[in-house]
């Protein structure tokens, strides 16, 4: 077993308690709970779909600010977009899900794409995406 090094010390960010991992910015007991309360919520929407976030939040006791982390992650999805709630980070247009709309994640990757294609690159330059997810 590798020894906890110093250097990989570090103050959780959600409850503030000192730890040690190399990448992680969350203890270990925090993302457990941060996992058990996003399968309450997901539980919680399997059950009564559409539900609004303040009854989420009523029902489940997961706060609206966390919910909000879990739609930034897209591991949750609005079921329409709202003003106040979602918006783009870039140019603040409603979203349901993520941190950017649709036309600003276009740019970016028009944006790296471009700078990328310096003349003289002989780098391979095909476009790709990920398969698409069968689930849905
Ligand atoms: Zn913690
Ligand atoms: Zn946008």
């Amino acid at each position: 077993m590798r020894k906890n090094n110093e250097k990989d010390a570090k103050n959780c960010k959600v409850c503030g308690r000192i730890f040690y991992h190399p990448h992680n910015d969350i203890c270990p007991d925090c993302i457990i709970r941060d996992e058990q309360d996003f399968q309450k919520v997901r539980l919680f929407l399997k059950e009564f779909p559409g539900s609004k976030i303040n009854v989420v939040e009523e029902y489940t006791g997961v706060s609206s600010k966390k919910i909000l982390k879990y739609l930034r992650e897209e591991r949750l999805e609005l079921a329409e977009k709202s003003e106040d709630f979602l918006k783009c980070l870039k140019c603040g247009k409603p979203i349901t899900t993520g941190m950017y709309c649709s036309e600003c994640y276009i740019n970016f990757v028009k944006e790296i794409n471009q700078m990328f294609s310096a003349p003289g690159n002989k780098e391979p330059t095909a476009k790709m995406h990920i398969t698409k997810n069968k689930k849905r």
